[in-house]
């Protein structure tokens, strides 16, 4: 059996019909920047998802960027965020020219560790940027609590967490504003890249939509200089078409998470995920920790099953950051799970069969050993 880490195809063949007449549609209408196909997939967003406003940009990355520069964050400022993420988190910290203060990772949920926040806070400390990875949302009660203590920005980065909750209230609608990425393999995923920033400030939305525009909210009056970030036609319309399906399709990867632990819960040579209690966590990775991981990964792939490592390299790891001096012993949890974390493939598709299959050889690798 064949197992992919990811597989877009599939998901294509199960909506074919309304993603080719979708794309089909904008073609006809030579719609291919902006019109009503983009401003439509931002207000169906917007209200499925929950916030008022939706500002469509042209990744995720620049949402990021996009959001800290009209909040202010710049040279001279610091915004703390988690020490294992994607780079986007921490290079757009660095493009507005402040500077990323990394933390450790929560030794269960492996998200930003909370209660390691408030002893990195000084007076340059602008923002936190929590970022719910694997769609497992952070601990945002205590981050909220610290953000007001100290007057700060919370910027979610729901790159991986679209539609997660914790407390009944879904990943980025706590903080100032949250930025989400399309990317073809996120949960929600276009078919090239694409982005949004979601706020209920109407003024920063405003400010947001203005700077991803060159700075123009009507063509041509260009109150400050911006760049140019935008959801392409073809784009918005392969979102909109798959919108309807997104709260069916993250059901089908939690359940799939459940069988996976389930089948996994026995082996104890895996460490499964532990879900934050009163949370949903939807599951774009599932990430397990294991033993003598680099040959599992060899087992597996002879067995037609692919993995994935998120991520190999801590961020503070990264020559990128050799300026910053860091020590592994800085960031104790997060360099010591670098070397376990495995990520099993996961994606609403994929079948109990495939999952028991992936799990079976994982069984068989350790009892073999
Ligand atoms: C994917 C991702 C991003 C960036 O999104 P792009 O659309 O690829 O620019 C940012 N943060 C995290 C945690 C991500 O996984």
């Amino acid at each position: 059996m064949k197992v992919p880490f990811v597989d877009l195809k599939e998901q294509y063949m199960s909506i074919k019909n309304e993603i080719d007449s979708a794309i089909n549609e904008v073609i006809q209408n030579t719609n291919f920047i902006g019109g009503e196909i983009v401003s439509e997939f931002e207000k169906s967003f917007a209200n499925l998802y929950g916030a008022k406003h939706c500002i469509s940009v042209a990744n995720g990355t620049d949402s990021l960027y996009i959001i800290m520069k009209m909040l202010n964050i710049g040279s001279g400022d610091e915004v703390i965020t988690v020490a294992n993420s994607w780079i986007s988190s921490s290079e757009t910290i660095s493009q507005t020219g402040a500077k990323p203060v990394f933390v450790d990772i929560d030794p269960i949920y492996y998200s930003i560790n909370e209660e390691l926040i408030e002893a990195l806070i000084n007076k340059n400390t602008k923002a936190i940027m929590p970022v719910h990875l694997h769609g497992q949302v952070c601990e945002m009660e205590k981050i909220m609590q610290l953000a007001e203590k100290y007057n700060l920005y919370v910027i979610e980065d729901c790159a991986q967490s679209h539609f997660s909750e914790y407390k009944g209230i879904r990943a980025g609608l706590r903080g100032i504003a949250a930025s989400f990425s399309f990317y073809p393999g996120k949960n929600l995923g276009a078919y090239g890249d694409a982005g949004c920033i979601i706020t209920n400030d109407s003024e920063l939305a405003d400010k947001f939509k203005m700077f991803a525009r060159h700075g123009a909210l009507k063509k041509h009056f260009h109150k400050i200089e911006g760049i140019n970030s935008r959801l392409d036609g073809i784009q918005a319309a392969v979102l909109s078409a798959k919108l309807p399906h997104i709260l069916k399709w993250t059901e089908k990867r939690v359940d799939h998470a459940k069988t996976y632990s389930e089948e996994l819960a026995s082996e104890s040579n895996v460490i499964i995920p532990t879900v934050r209690p009163d949370s949903l966590h939807t599951f774009h990775l599932y990430v397990v920790r294991v033993k003598d991981r680099e040959r599992l990964i060899q087992y597996l792939k002879q067995n037609g099953i692919e993995t994935a490592i998120h991520y190999p390299n801590i961020l503070p790891n990264l020559e990128a950051y050799n300026y910053l001096k860091h020590k592994p012993s800085d960031f104790p949890v997060a360099n010591a799970y670098q070397q376990e974390i495995l990520s099993l493939p996961i994606y609403p598709e994929m079948t109990r069969d495939m999952i028991k299959f992936v799990t079976n050889s994982i069984k068989e690798y350790y009892k073999l050993k």
